[in-house]
């Protein structure tokens, strides 16, 4: 299997001719070949995004017209959803039945932004009888996407449909351990009719193609998903042309557990909450926190839940935890399971591979509890199936070791004492906190995360401000004073 870059509607080598190959998270197997792309293959998609943006139909395109294709876009990623779940399953080593909930999140992502444009208003202020003043929202320019190898085609979507609605050419840059998904978007683009040259995507190794993305002056926008570190450097090289930056990035989420709350159902999300998606989810609630009157049995009960998820083939619909993505980070993971036993960090479940599984990158869902605040496996994501439970007594430490990281991504509270939900609620550093509930989401509402786990919103309308720049123009409707200078 061959994949190229796709730039202003052709499909192209790599100028350069380098490739890379990508690995089945299952058996460790080589199994595409991918164009590497360089500053030179950048150069040509930006070129090709750049002409359809001063050219092109799109960004003049009235909203109503962009939304039916949008809407073609949606439904030619519905017809292709066993395809899409298949392919993500191999690619990235996700259980299929969660590959299959992927993409159909992505159609979805790209029928939501169809309404939202449809129904974006702009604002006018009247000055009194005076003056008017209006809004227009236009199109950025050329928009740099640049996404992970986690849900990689979920991820690419939630930002293509937002930028695509707003009127902005893309280049988009798959992650390079996951880009096989990727793959499909050309054909989906060209069957829903949007126009030649405003998706480009170029394939390549992070610090090659997508920093050249970055350092590219023709894209004055970056909306980036990944590492924290990452982000920094990012941030660094677009600071040379003031980009605007949207940036996802890691997460160290703690769920809380206080002892009035319904623990059947908390340990429910504890569970999901780490263990689906292979634990490679940047909201994974990966520290679970426990108030002591219930902490052995609530270990107990976790470590007992998570010794019997079953981990196994991606393609095989009882597998609840597939493979991790890459024999690299499958080492990272597995050194922090060592570093956690080293630290004197309590293991109850897990902890190696399961039994029986030939070859791939499998771990068993594993719990360390005891876990204090100095431990590395405590304030490092991990991202993967390893979850630390630690105790707590009153609320005020929960508060402490909730915020007791250098993330802000998401937060997960259980309790049924009202007043302690709004007084906790006020001061968890977290962009996203979800009370009695797993992590569900509503395309409306804003996301994103504090401290080292992001910058700015997207979701809803906070994607279309990423992707457009407001244009004030003040009309003056009656002679207004002017002072009059140079007439004495
Ligand atoms: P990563 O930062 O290694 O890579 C992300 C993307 O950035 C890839 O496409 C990569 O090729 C590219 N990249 C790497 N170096 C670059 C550079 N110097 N310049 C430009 N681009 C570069 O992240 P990953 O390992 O692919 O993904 C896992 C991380 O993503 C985790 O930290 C996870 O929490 C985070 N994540 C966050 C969210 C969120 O919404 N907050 C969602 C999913 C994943």
């Amino acid at each position: 299997m061959k994949l190229e870059h796709y730039i202003g509607g052709a499909h192209v080598p790599s100028v350069s001719g380098a490739t890379f190959a990508t690995l089945e998270p299952a058996t460790n197997t080589e199994y595409a070949t991918v164009a590497a792309g360089d500053a030179q293959d950048v150069e040509a998609a930006v070129a090709a995004a750049r002409t359809a943006f001063t050219e092109g139909p799109w960004p003049r395109m009235p909203a109503a017209e962009r939304a039916a294709v949008l809407r073609r876009i949606g439904a030619a990623i519905e017809s292709r959803d066993d395809r899409i779940a298949a392919i993500e399953c191999r690619d990235t080593g996700l259980p299929i039945t969660q590959a299959r909930g992927q993409a159909h999140r992505a159609a979805q992502n790209f029928r939501f932004f169809a309404d939202v444009i449809t129904t974006l208003g702009e604002d006018v202020y009247r000055v009194a009888s005076a003056q008017l003043n209006y809004v227009v929202r236009k199109p950025v320019g050329v928009a740099g996407l640049i996404t992970p190898w986690n849900t990689p085609f979920m991820l690419e979507t939630w930002k293509l449909a937002p930028a695509l609605a707003a009127g902005c050419p893309v280049v988009l840059k798959p992650a390079e351990w996951s880009p096989l998904s990727a793959g499909l978007l050309p054909e989906i683009m060209e069957e829903a009719g949007l126009p030649t040259g405003v998706f480009n995507i170029v394939h390549g190794i992070g610090e090659e193609a997508g920093a050249a993305l970055v350092a590219h002056p023709d894209v004055p926008v970056i909306s980036f998903t990944g590492e924290t570190g990452t982000g920094q450097i990012i941030m660094r090289s677009a600071a040379a042309h003031l980009k605007t930056l949207s940036m996802e990035l890691g997460g160290k989420s703690p769920l809380v557990v206080f002892d009035d709350a319904d623990l059947e159902r908390a340990l429910d999300a504890a569970v999901f909450g780490v263990f689906s998606l292979n634990g490679e989810r940047c909201t994974a609630s990966s520290r679970v926190l426990v108030q002591d009157t219930i902490y052995d049995t609530f270990v107990a009960r976790l470590a007992e839940r998570a010794a019997r998820v079953r981990v196994g083939s991606p393609d095989d619909p009882a597998t609840e935890l597939g493979a991790l993505i890459h024999p690299e980070h499958y080492a990272r993971v597995m050194d922090y399971v060592r570093v956690g036993m080293e630290e004197g960090a309590r293991l109850v479940a897990g902890g190696e591979p399961p039994t029986g599984l030939p070859g791939g990158n499998f771990l068993s869902a594993t719990v360390f509890a005891d876990v204090t605040p100095e431990m590395r496996i405590f304030q490092e994501e991990i991202f993967g199936p390893v979850v630390c439970v630690t105790p707590f007594s009153t609320e005020e430490e929960a508060v402490r070791l909730a915020n007791a990281t250098r993330y802000g991504l998401a937060a997960y509270l259980w309790t049924n004492d009202l007043r302690r939900t709004h007084r906790m609620t006020q001061v968890i550093e977290a962009g996203m906190l979800w009370v009695n509930s797993q992590n569900v989401r509503d395309l409306r509402t804003p996301f994103g995360g504090v401290k080292a786990s992001g910058l700015g919103r997207e979701g809803g309308h906070h994607s279309i401000d990423v992707y457009t720049e407001s244009h004030i123009v003040h009309v003056a409707t009656e002679d207004l004073p002017i002072p009059r200078f140079g007439v004495a």
